[in-house]
């Protein structure tokens, strides 16, 4: 990956802050974050109610983890509903803002540097907000 990173930035012709992606590519990308959207709520949906599940199936029957084999099962899957639960509700998050951002006519611009975000790139992640070389640096 360093030897994308010498390629000097200023060579495009394109004017800053303005992306150039035509208004096709945009309703597709808009597509993709609406169905991405709708599949995200429905797993929202599902995880928060398999986490009730846990909570009523643990008053229902009262055992302690370290006798009953199922409690220590039980108490993974309930952790992982629950990471699962987290990270979907972050990636609707993500999904919310880019959006916004298409409102706005900022889409495809990373928040970041205001550079464009290759059309590749978005095609993979429509709601990235970060340009490569900037998520790069931020993990
Ligand atoms: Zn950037």
């Amino acid at each position: 990956m360093s030897g994308i990173a010498e390629r000097p930035m200023t060579a495009r012709t394109t004017t800053p802050h303005k992306q150039t992606l035509n208004s096709r590519q945009r309703a597709r990308l808009r597509g993709h974050l609406a169905g991405d959207r709708e599949q995200t709520r429905l797993v929202i949906e599902r995880t928060a109610g398999e986490l009730d599940a846990f909570v009523s199936a643990r008053y229902d029957a009262p055992t302690d983890d370290e006798n009953d084999p199922e409690g220590p099962t039980l108490a993974f899957e309930r952790s992982q509903a629950s990471a699962m639960l987290r990270q979907s509700e972050q990636h609707l998050q993500d999904i919310d803002a880019a959006l916004l951002r298409m409102d706005q006519g900022t889409y495809g611009l990373c928040t970041k540097c205001g550079g464009e975000i290759a059309l590749g790139r978005l095609q993979v992640r429509p709601q990235a907000s970060l340009c490569i070389r900037c998520a790069e640096h931020v993990r």
